[in-house]
């Protein structure tokens, strides 16, 4: 631990852990666990042994869009033990704190409560680790970048210029830590009326597939508002499950099998 480029960090692998994606954002509300928990349910449908570490450390939403409660145990008395649903082991701050408890750490606290949750946890063998990054561009963000063995990064946002100079910001960010950024996913890309299928651009539309051109990543998919994602997400059990052969899922999958 420490401030950001106080000493050199050790990138250490995770044991058993095959590859470690972030997801990320310039900003928070753009529907970055949203993504991260749906991606990863999606992976494990592809057949994936998966993990979801949720990063946000301030605003852990891992518990509550997994339908997950209770606190982790530790069976060897040393790592705790992740708690799974839906075939996937979830890590999150949400286990360890109460709900209501506002979290007033500083940075090197933070950053070693990260480090923990990543080295401190029986994550088995794992295909791929989905780690649900904090908002936005600061320490924590460039410790998990500096200290974890990132295969790379996605990045999600609306597509609001806004939005996009954020994940901009973001993006920059990982490859100056030599991060390799997998791509884009416009979120809220359009909303559809569920009642007369009318669409609207509410946010506008196509913001990030322009920009992920204009920079020369990839542009990884896009995903509707929809009032069902919010619900399914609120509910404890994301549309990717509640919805396995609907229209979101597979657009979720195909995202995935771009990753
Ligand atoms: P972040 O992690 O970026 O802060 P969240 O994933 O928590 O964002 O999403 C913020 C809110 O928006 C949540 O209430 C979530 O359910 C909702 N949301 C995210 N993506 C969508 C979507 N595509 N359609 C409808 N609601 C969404």
């Amino acid at each position: 631990t420490g401030a950001p480029g106080a000493g050199k960090p050790a990138k250490a692998g995770v044991p058993g852990v095959a590859a470690i994606i972030a997801v990320a954002s310039g900003k928070g509300g753009v529907g970055k666990s949203t993504t991260s928990t749906n991606l990863a349910l999606a992976m494990a449908a592809n057949g994936l042994k998966v993990g979801l570490l949720d990063a946000d450390i301030y605003g852990p939403s891992m518990p509550r869009m997994m339908g997950l409660s209770g606190k982790p145990d530790s069976a060897d008395g040393k790592r705790l033990d992740p708690l799974v649903n839906y075939g996937i082991k979830v890590m999150s701050m949400g286990f360890l704190v109460a709900e209501d408890t506002p979290m007033i750490w500083r940075g090197p606290m933070v950053m070693s409560a990260l480090t923990q949750m990543l080295r401190d946890v029986n994550w088995g063998e794992l295909d791929v680790l989905v780690v649900d990054m904090p908002p936005g561009t600061g320490d924590a963000q460039l410790t998990m970048a500096q200290s974890v063995p990132l295969a790379g990064a996605v990045i999600v946002s609306t597509p609001q210029d806004i939005a996009l100079l954020d994940a901009r910001k973001g993006l920059n960010m990982f490859r100056r830590v030599d991060v390799p950024v997998l791509g884009i996913i416009e979120n809220m890309s359009y909303f559809c009326c569920p009642n007369c299928g009318h669409r609207s651009d509410i946010f506008s539309h196509g913001g990030a597939r322009a920009e992920a051109d204009k920079l020369g990543i990839d542009f990884l998919g896009e995903v509707p508002l929809d009032i069902a994602i919010r619900e399914t997400s609120d509910a404890g059990t994301p549309i990717t499950i509640q919805q396995p052969d609907g229209v979101h899922a597979q657009t979720y999958r195909a995202i995935a099998t771009r990753v």
